[in-house]
């Protein structure tokens, strides 16, 4: 297992992540920024667990994010 941590406030919305793994991060309509998908909101901090099969593409994800907003930590 994974954890999958973003800052959303940060985001630019530049769709990176999206093109990388479009099944965990999606951009909103309502804001122009990036939602991680299935994520819980703790101060700012979005966050979710999700299997090791998501670690590569999420990995990328958080290279490719300009504002390096992404975080992977192992669980
Ligand atoms: S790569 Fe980073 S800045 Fe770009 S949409 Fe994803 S979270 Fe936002």
């Amino acid at each position: 297992m994974i954890k999958i941590i973003q800052q959303r406030e940060k985001c630019i919305g530049c769709n990176a992540c999206v093109e990388i793994a479009d099944y965990r991060w999606r951009i909103s309509t309502k804001d122009g920024r990036c939602t991680l998908i299935g994520g819980v909101d703790k101060k700012g901090f979005f966050s979710v667990a999700v299997g090791d099969d998501e670690l590569q593409d999420n990995l990328r994800a958080a290279e490719n994010c300009p504002v390096n907003i992404i975080k992977i930590i192992p669980l």
